[in-house]
């Protein structure tokens, strides 16, 4: 599915694997999956989630050395991190948090809890995916009721315009590369002229000009575009 978050479940137990992945599914976020450490990282690098749900007791790379290393720098460092761990030891919740984790779940967990952490995770990173209004400046865009509206004005926009601001606005000053905008947008496994990009950011702006607006949506020479 194009446009919806993506989450990394890292689980070496193949039936727990299955569970996440399953529950994950049924909320309508993508998942990928992975079940040993250094297998997290490169698919990390291929296709970066929006959170990562991590298992501490991994075969070969630990899950604390995944983080640790995903936290360390670079643009893996803002992914959330949900480590899930057997043991209960205080020591070992600080140890967590100590790598950079940003939530620590303790095993047996309720799939229901661990949803709903993830939902918080989530409202950081896409908060449009899990239902947050967003605003920028005079634009408003509602995601219960899939209308934007500027300066009060309801704007009528078509569904892939719908979805590219949608990126734009979880991510404010971002710049997007075409490439990426087509793997947000219009999703990793279809083939998309990337010119294609720059027809529907036309038909956006020309949207979102309509009350006689600015134009709100910068064109970086050579790199893409980006709000703001
Ligand atoms: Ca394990």
């Amino acid at each position: 599915m194009a446009g919806e978050p993506t989450v990394l479940v890292v689980e070496d137990e193949p039936a727990q694997r299955e569970v996440l992945a399953y529950n994950i599914r049924a909320e309508g976020f993508n998942v990928v999956t992975a079940e040993a450490g250094d297998e997290a990282l490169v698919v990390v690098r291929e296709t970066p989630p929006d959170v990562i749900i991590l298992d501490w007791m991994l075969p070969h790379v630990s899950g604390i050395e995944v983080c640790r290393q995903l936290k360390t720098g670079g643009d893996t460092s803002r992914i959330p991190i949900i480590m899930l761990s057997a043991r209960s030891e205080e020591v070992d919740k600080v140890r967590g948090l100590e790598t950079g984790a940003d939530d620590y779940v303790t095993k047996p967990y309720s799939v229901a809890e661990l949803l709903a952490r993830l939902r918080t995770q989530l409202r950081r990173t896409r908060p449009a995916a899990v239902g947050e209004r967003l605003e920028y400046e005079d634009i408003m865009l509602d995601m219960a009721e899939h209308r934007v509206f500027r300066a009060g004005e309801s704007l009528s926009l078509g569904p892939t315009e719908f979805r590219l601001l949608t990126a734009f606005m979880e991510r404010p000053g971002r710049v997007w590369s075409r490439e990426q905008l087509l793997d947000r947008v219009w999703g990793r496994d279809i083939y998309v002229d990337s010119r294609t990009v720059d027809v529907h950011v036309g038909r956006l702006r020309k949207a979102l000009r309509a009350s006689g607006s600015d134009d709100p949506i910068r064109t970086v020479r050579g790199a893409g575009y980006s709000l703001g």
